[in-house]
């Protein structure tokens, strides 16, 4: 792991770690909009993004909850609908099961419905939050709490991280030197991820937080 500079932020009486130089770029997902997606070759016009591999499940209560959200997805969003009777996790209920190349949930370009994850469609459409209807992994994408240290840190998700030394992806998106076409939005993230931080952290957790950071930048 590289050189962070942090600060500390204390979450739910543990101190953690925080990533000041992710948090406060412009980092955004451009899924749709060059997007090359994390297969070992890059490929834009797939619309795979992060969804080549299927979601991993936090434990028991998030797996039965996607299972239940995957058995009533109205199937105007959902491409795979048909698929899904068979079930929308894998044989050991650890990850969202694959389907066509993709995340059973990944509707792609050529759905009538719209390209992209059903369950973020539905819930848009619902006039709910994407964060409660998809699994924890990919609504915090690309931010990652890495507790492999004595230490939590939040940081964002790592070329290292996905296995394989980094080699098995051929994009990532979250790594600036390689990608510098996500670091292109109009709000530092710590804004613009706002909600998924407050989620993660809690609320006078991410109220400490945005505090110490716009102090940060207004010292700059
Ligand atoms: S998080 Fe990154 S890899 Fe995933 S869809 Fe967005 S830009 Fe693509």
């Amino acid at each position: 792991m590289k050189d962070l500079k942090t600060i500390s932020l204390t979450v739910d009486e543990e101190v953690w770690m925080i990533d000041v130089e992710f948090l406060q770029s412009s980092w955004k997902c451009i899924w749709g909009n060059g997007c090359k997606g994390i297969n070992q070759e890059p490929d834009p016009e797939a619309g795979l993004g992060c969804c080549s591999v299927g979601a991993q499940m936090l434990d028991v209560e998030e797996a039965m909850l996607i299972t239940a959200i995957g058995r009533s997805l109205p199937s105007e969003y959902f491409q795979n609908h048909l698929a899904a009777k068979d079930g929308v996790l894998n044989s050991k209920n650890t990850a969202t099961r694959l389907e066509r190349n993709a995340c059973i949930f990944l509707n792609h370009p050529d759905f009538v419905g719209g390209a992209g994850c059903a369950l973020h469609l539905a819930a848009i459409s619902e006039g709910e939050r994407p964060m409660d209807y998809k699994p924890s992994v990919c609504w915090q994408l690309p931010l990652k709490v890495d507790r492999s240290d004595v230490q939590p840190i939040l940081r964002p998700w790592s070329r290292s991280d996905w296995g394989d030394g980094g080699d098995s992806i051929g994009w990532c998106c979250s790594e600036k030197a390689e990608a510098p076409e996500s670091f292109t939005g109009e709000q530092p993230v710590f804004i613009s991820l706002a909600a998924e931080l407050t989620a993660l952290v809690g609320e006078s957790a991410y109220a400490e937080l945005a505090q110490q950071l716009t102090k940060l930048e207004t010292n700059l």
